[in-house]
Order: structure tokens, then sequence, then C-alpha cells
């Protein structure tokens, strides 16, 4: 890595001076319909991402995506687009593939046309449609980030290398998967029939280059229904968050036997915190609180505020009786607090020195017959085994249920392991091009919290769309990309495939 960092800053510093010579670590000809790509494409590649956001391409459950009137209609509107691009498209059910080329030897961009579920009243209007007017320079909307905005980039530097008559020695292929957000299993069903492109790129993360992702887990359990009544102050509802994968930006409250004394406490501790609005509403005794937070990636607990722990946090004035809601207060209290990294739970807290530390985030509490369920959400880098994690969280819920003398119910834990690509020999070029187009000259392979489908596809690694050190919007209520991030990705793409397909 010293060498192609010094390579890439020796470039760099020369860009300022001798614009000629620079040509020569992207490549002219890469350089050239790069620049290409930008002058003739913006409006059609926008308009391509417009089209593709109109399919409400959530998963539903029970229903396969094969049987998804919305999904197969966003792959007919695909198989459109990649017709009148002169691209050619098959469609295998879970997994499309739009090629341009004919080789064994072949350049995979790894993408999803899924998208995760949206609270539409959030929304200036409807996240479906892309809306380019509230926040000028941003394209806002469901997917414009994750991931059909880089459906539409893919589809655009394929289609300027093919208006240019680049002779290249690799077929390019792009793989638009249909359950990236829900289920991995397809995939891996069609990765066992088809063969995949020997080296690829996902579009689905960030730059520079990722070369490491965190194991994605759930830990859930549920607080069992306790009837309870009493004359004395109690929780008798909490109910937040939304799906698996967000950090809620929504959680909600009532207490019975309230009075303005146990208000005044529960507002001290809300002034002490920062991003929350809480708002408050009595009906005769019972006091009802709504708070709001911000929602973001669950991969990205800092790019968010979460509303169920920051919730929790202000009712810690005093210790709960533990009938559901008040014994679920106290266990987030007691094991979760407002930390992000599972400082609290027990001995769980880890970090790796590439990777970070595991986050552990509760996302969603769903009342079901049984009582009110709560959905950890982890993301664990390297360093434990899942054994000695899954141990270290048993045994604290053994502790806390010992103690509290609860039994819960549906206690599960579903840890994956953390993926570290250590064969792909494209990292050099990938950093070459993303600090040649974006000027940052030190770049080095990342670790994120999130996990991609690289781990299923042979030397693969996320090369955007976002950019480092920015707040990734996929998953959130307020999903975007900048026009300028937008048209750089193309740029990126154009160049970075033209240098692996040549
Ligand atoms: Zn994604």
């Amino acid at each position: 890595m010293q060498k192609s960092n010094y390579l890439t800053s020796l470039l760099v510093s020369c860009a300022l001076l001798l614009p000629m010579q620079i040509f020569a670590g992207v490549g002219d000809i890469a350089h050239k319909a790069a620049q290409y790509a930008e002058a003739t494409y913006q409006d059609e590649m926008t308009e391509s991402l417009r089209q593709l956001m109109l399919f409400n391409t959530t998963a539903k459950t029970g229903l396969a995506s094969t049987d998804n009137p919305a999904h197969q209609a966003f792959k007919a509107e695909l198989a459109k687009q990649a017709k009148q691009l002169g691209l050619d498209f098959i469609d295998y059910g879970y997994v499309v593939v739009i090629g341009l080329g004919d080789s064994d030897q072949r350049v995979g961009m790894i993408t999803h046309g899924d998208i995760q579920p949206f609270n539409a009243k959030k929304w200036a209007q409807s996240p479906l449609i892309l809306d380019q007017i509230s926040e000028p320079g941003k394209l806002v909307g469901r997917g414009t980030e994750d991931d059909k905005g880089p459906i539409s980039n893919a589809l655009y530097a394929m289609k300027s290398i093919k208006d240019l008559n680049i002779k290249l020695n690799k077929r390019i292929e792009l793989y638009v998967y249909m359950a990236e957000e829900s289920d991995w299993q397809p995939l891996r069903e069609h990765i066992k029939l088809y063969s995949l492109p020997q080296v690829n790129i996902t579009l689905d993360a960030e730059y520079p280059v990722v070369t490491a992702e965190k194991g994605y887990g759930t830990i859930s359990m549920t607080f069992p229904t306790k009837h309870y009544s009493s004359s004395k102050s109690y929780i008798s509802e909490f109910s937040g968050g939304f799906f698996g994968s967000q950090i809620p930006e929504d959680a909600h409250a009532t207490i019975e036997n309230a009075d303005k004394k146990l208000l005044a406490q529960i507002q001290k501790l809300a002034k002490s915190q920062a991003g929350m609005t809480y708002n408050y509403q009595w009906q005769g005794k019972r006091l009802s609180i709504s708070a709001l937070g911000k929602s973001a990636h669950s991969s990205k607990p800092e790019h968010g505020i979460n509303a169920i722990t920051h919730l929790a946090e202000i009712l810690a004035v005093k210790h709960w009786p533990n009938n559901t809601s008040g014994a679920l207060v106290n266990f987030i209290n007691e094991h979760l607090g407002t930390g992000l990294y599972g400082e609290k739970f027990g001995d769980i807290a880890y970090s790796d020195d590439f990777m970070g530390p595991m986050s552990v985030s509760p996302t969603v509490l769903k009342t079901t017959d049984k009582g009110i369920a709560l959905n950890i959400n982890i993301r664990r880098p390297t360093g434990k085994t899942t054994k000695q994690l899954e141990d270290e969280i048993n045994s604290t819920l053994a502790n806390w249920q010992q103690k509290n003398q609860i039994k819960l119910l549906d206690v599960s834990n579903e840890i994956n392991e953390p993926f570290v690509q250590r064969d792909a020999p494209q990292i050099e070029t990938l950093l070459e091009v993303f600090s040649f187009y974006t000027g940052i000259a030190d770049a080095k392979p990342v670790s994120i919290g999130g996990g991609t489908n690289s781990r299923l596809f042979p030397s693969a690694v996320s090369f955007g769309p976002s950019m480092p050190g920015t707040e990734y919007t996929g998953h959130s209520e307020h999903e975007f990309i900048t026009k300028k991030q937008f048209i750089l990705n193309l740029k990126m793409y154009t160049a970075v495939l033209i240098k692996l397909a040549k």
C-alpha cells in the first residue's frame, strides 16, 4: 500500500502542474471517456434514475421477488433501458445481468434493485418520485444513494464506453440483485449455477475502497405480557422503530398516574440530550411522550440519534415496576443506554484496530400477542468468535432474568461473520482513479459497518457511491445523493471500467 499511496500523491501533485502527464495516471483513454460521459449523459442518467425509482421494490413478506409485480415492472424498465443503450440483458429471476462485450474474462459491477421501506409522511413528496426541487443540488428520494443511483451510473458508464468504441479485452457485466436488503439465499443459489466475473466492484457502500465489512447480527427477545395495575406511576406502553437496519427516529411511551413532579424530572433529563425533540401530552393522569430523533443506516449509528434509547434514558428517573413496558425500559437503561457500542451489555463490547468497534443498536419494538419484541441490530468486527459473543450475550440475558425474575421469550441470536477481502488485484487501480478525480491524495482502503454482496463475489471490493466522511443517507428517511456526487460517480465508474477491462 505504501508504494501506491506514494504514487497517487505524486500523481495528484503533478496534476496541478502538468495536466497532460497526469493522464498517464488514469490513462488518456479512460479520462477522455469519463469527460465524454459527463458532457453527454447527465440528463439521460438522471432520467434513468427517475424511472427506476418509480417502482416500489421493497420486499414483501411471503412474496418472492419473482412473483412481486413491482419487482417485475422494475426489471421490465431495466430491460427497456438496457435495450435502448445497446447493452445485452439477461433476467435470471432474482438476478439480472446487463452486459457489454464478449469475452470469458469479465469485470463485474454489483448493485441491487430492491429498496428499504420508507415512511412517506416524512418526505416532502413521495420518495418514489425523484425530488430535484426541495433541496437544490440534491437528488432526494428512496434509492438515490442505495442503490438505484449507482445502477444508472453504471448503465451510462457502459453506454459511454460503447459510444466511443473503446476496445476492451474483458466483458463488462452489471449485476442487479433484487433481494439484497432482505434475503441473500437466492443470490447464493444463483452463484452455484452460474459463473461470476473474475474481478468485481460493488457499488453499494463508499469510497475509496472497502476491503472489510462488519458482520450483521440480530439479538432478539420478547418481554412477556404482564397485566398490571397500580395507583402509583407505571409505564403502560413503550414502542418505537421501523425496520431492523434503521436507527429509529420515532419512539413513544405512556405513563399512568403521572404527576407534574415526575414530568419535571423527565424534562430535566431531556434537556441534557442533544438532537432529540419531545412532545408531552396529558390525558387526566396519563402522560404520553412522543420522541423524535434522527434515522440513519444502522451500520452508521453515529449518523443517527436513536429515539428508543434516548426516550428510555429520560425515563430513567426511577426503577419502574417490571410490567411489560416497565421491564423493557429498565432493561434498555441497564444494558443498552445511549452508547453505541454495547458498553453496558456485560462483556460484549470489543473493537478491532482496522474495523473499529462493534455497534449495538436497538432498532425495533414490536407489540405481539406474547408481549413486546425487542430487536437489537449489531455490527461486529473481527476479534471474537461467534461462540464467544453468543455466550457473553446469553450470560447477560440470563443474569438479568434471574435478577428480575422475568422469563424472556423467543430469545435468539443470529450473528454473521465479518468479511475481510485479502485478494483484490484491482485495489491500486481504484485508489488511483479515486485520487485523480477527488484530489484526495492519501486514499487508503477502509472498513465499513454495512454488509454488501461483495462477500459472495470473487475478488470483490466496494467502490462508492458515497464519499468518505460524508453522511450516508441510505435506509434513512432523508435519502439523497448530491448531483455533484452522481456525476462524479459516472466519471469514476467510466474510468475504472476501462482500466479494469482493457
Ligand atoms: Zn444497498
